[in-house]
Formats: C-alpha cells, structure tokens, sequence
C-alpha cells in the first residue's frame, strides 16, 4: 500500500472542500470494507483520503416525505434495526440484512454500499480492463461464472450492492452534494451502464459526495420481498438477487416494481416483468409468466447461462411468496 494523508474534517463542508476536480487522487473513506481492502491490493492508490463516517451530517435515520431519510454514512446493523426503516420499507432492511457478515454491517455504511467497487475477479486482481483505465473486457471470453446476463458490454461487471436493488424498488431519491451545490437524483439514474461508461458504476463526480437516501413509504396494501442465491449461505454477494414490491387491489395487481440485482451492471429494473403481473391475480402462472419475462433478452456469456433459469426461478419464487 503506498503512502497517503489521512483527514479527517470537521463537516460535510470541509469534506468537500478536500477533494479535487479529478478522479483518483482524494477518496472518500467512509466504513473502509471496500476501499482499505482495494489500497492494500493497489487497486487504487489514492494520495488522500477523507474520512466521513463521523460527520453528523451525514448520520441517522430521520422521517421525511411520508417515508424516510437515511444518511450516507449510517451503518447498515443501523438501517436493518431501525423500527422506522422496518415499518415504512421493510424491503430495504431485508436487503441490507443479506450484506455479508454482521462485522460487515457494523463496519459498512449506507453510502459506501452504493458506491462500492466491483467484484470481478480480473478488476479486482488489477487486469488493465476497463475498469482500470484500459480498453478491454476479460470477463467477455474469460471466467465469466459471475457475470452479467443482462446488459452487460463492452464491460459484464455487474453491481454487487444488495441495498442498490432494494432501493430502486422502492423509488428512492439520492442527495449529492459538492459542499456549497446539492442535486437530487432518483436512485435509477444514479448507476451508470457500460455503455454510458464503462470506467465508473455511478454518476458522482470526484468533487461530489452521496449525502443521504431519501427512501418514500412503501405504497398502502404492497407486500415486498428481498430474495438472494448465492454459491455460499452464510455469506457471499449475489448470483442473482430479486427485490419485489407488488401492489395489490381486490386480489389483482395494481403496480408491481421487479429489481434485479448480480445480472448486471446495474440494478436492473425488469419492466417486462412488471408489466407481466399487472391487471393478474398473483398466482403461479403469473408468477412464472413474470419470471420468464425477467430474463427476456438475456445474453448470457459462455459460462453464466446457468443464470438465465436460476434468474427466472427466483422471480417467480420471489413473487409466489408475496400471493
Ligand atoms: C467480506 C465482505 C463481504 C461482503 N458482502 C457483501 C454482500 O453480501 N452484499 C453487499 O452488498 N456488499 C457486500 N460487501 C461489500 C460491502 O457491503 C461494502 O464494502 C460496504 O457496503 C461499503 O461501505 P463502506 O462504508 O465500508 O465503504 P468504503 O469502503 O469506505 O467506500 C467504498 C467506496 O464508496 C465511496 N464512498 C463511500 N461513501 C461515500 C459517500 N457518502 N459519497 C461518495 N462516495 C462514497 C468510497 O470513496 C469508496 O470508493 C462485502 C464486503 C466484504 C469485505
């Protein structure tokens, strides 16, 4: 690991006025379970790093719009515990019950979960792929057991975060902030596809940090759930990970928002699927007509077509659990 400064600011404010106009140099710190791990691999050197976790700014869940508002740097044992997370969107703390270890949930924040780096193996052991700067995709014609099924290229990473799925689900709204100018962003257009980019996984800018989610109340009669295979139980990141929320009336669907996560570079909202359910009773065949909706248009690579029907039994598994 090379050498770096280490501040640590007394407000969001002064974070901000620490980083620079380019990526790279001046990272953010806030629980460390990812960015320590990726300077001890010098995946990333940067050669200062600005700690947030502390920043009561960017603490505590507190009630907001009908819903609630979660700061950036609020550990993940915090949300999954939090009565008020639990009453008004219960699948968010499902999901971030399923990150890792409970060390993992201690130590990690809200923010640094949607920002975290990807899991690919080439990325991770410093391949020059596009992740680094380069111009080539390994997973494409390599090992690509965990890859993306589903808008993957010209890079087939897909997006580790358990909570990202959840919160799209349920329409949350990102604040970012630069110090002094803040924007609002709904959670969907935070992530960044290959295609836009294949270098980053979101929009922030080197200047911006993630400051809170603002997640609304599930809608009045909706049941939701967070389903996730993995290779081990007790704890891995997703093969494929579903997060449901559907919307019921007289027995028939009225809304339903399909989120899948660990098939693709992004959380990836399955309209298909969606559209499936609404106007049915939810049964197993719509159950199963939703499921193969999901993967509708999935390109699986040469060694991750095993995710196509695991995908697609999960949905309807997902969805026959909430009938
Ligand atoms: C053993 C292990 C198991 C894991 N299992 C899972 C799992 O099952 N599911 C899952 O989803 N994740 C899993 N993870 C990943 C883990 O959840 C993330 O490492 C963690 O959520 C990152 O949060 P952090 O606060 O530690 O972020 P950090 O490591 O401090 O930061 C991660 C990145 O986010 C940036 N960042 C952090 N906060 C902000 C902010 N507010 N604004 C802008 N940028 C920011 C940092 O600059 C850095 O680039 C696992 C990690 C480990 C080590």
């Amino acid at each position: 690991m090379n050498n770096f400064t280490y501040i640590r600011p007394a407000t969001l404010r002064d974070a901000a006025t620490q980083l620079g106009k380019e990526h790279g140099k001046v990272m953010l710190l806030a629980g460390g379970t990812d960015l320590l791990g990726e300077m001890k691999d010098d995946l990333r050197v940067p050669e200062r790093l600005v700690a947030i976790k502390h920043l009561r700014e960017l603490q505590g869940i507190r009630p907001g719009r009908g819903g609630v508002r979660i700061g950036a740097a609020t550990s993940l044992v915090d949300v999954v515990e939090s009565a008020d997370v639990r009453r008004q969107a219960p699948l968010l703390a499902m999901a971030a019950e399923k990150v890792g270890t409970p060390q993992i949930r201690n130590m990690a924040t809200i923010g640094g979960n949607l920002c975290q780096r990807p899991r690919c193996w080439y990325y991770r052991n410093n391949y020059p792929c596009f992740k680094h700067g380069g111009n080539v995709c390994y997973s494409a014609t390599g090992e690509n057991d965990f890859h993306a099924i589903l808008e993957g290229g010209p890079s087939y990473i897909v997006h580790p975060s358990d909570t990202a799925p959840a919160l799209v689900a349920l329409g949350a709204t990102v604040r970012i902030s630069t110090g002094g100018r803040e924007r609002s962003v709904p959670i969907e257009k935070f992530f960044v596809s290959p295609k836009q980019d294949p270098t980053r996984e979101n929009i922030l800018q080197p200047n911006e940090i993630l400051t809170e989610i603002e997640v609304p109340a599930a809608p009045a009669g909706s049941k939701a759930i967070y389903v996730k295979e993995m290779v081990r139980e007790i704890w891995d990141f997703a093969l494929c990970s579903v997060a449901a929320m559907v919307t019921t009336k007289g027995g028939v669907v009225e809304d339903a928002r399909i989120v899948l996560g660990g098939v693709a570079p992004f959380p990836y909202r399955a309209l298909k699927a969606e559209a499936a359910l609404k106007g049915k009773r939810l049964d197993q065949a719509a159950a199963a007509d939703a499921g193969a909706a999901a993967v509708e248009g999935a390109r699986p690579l040469a060694k991750n077509a095993y995710k196509v029907p695991l995908t697609q039994a999960t949905v309807a598994r997902a969805l026959l659990s909430l009938a």
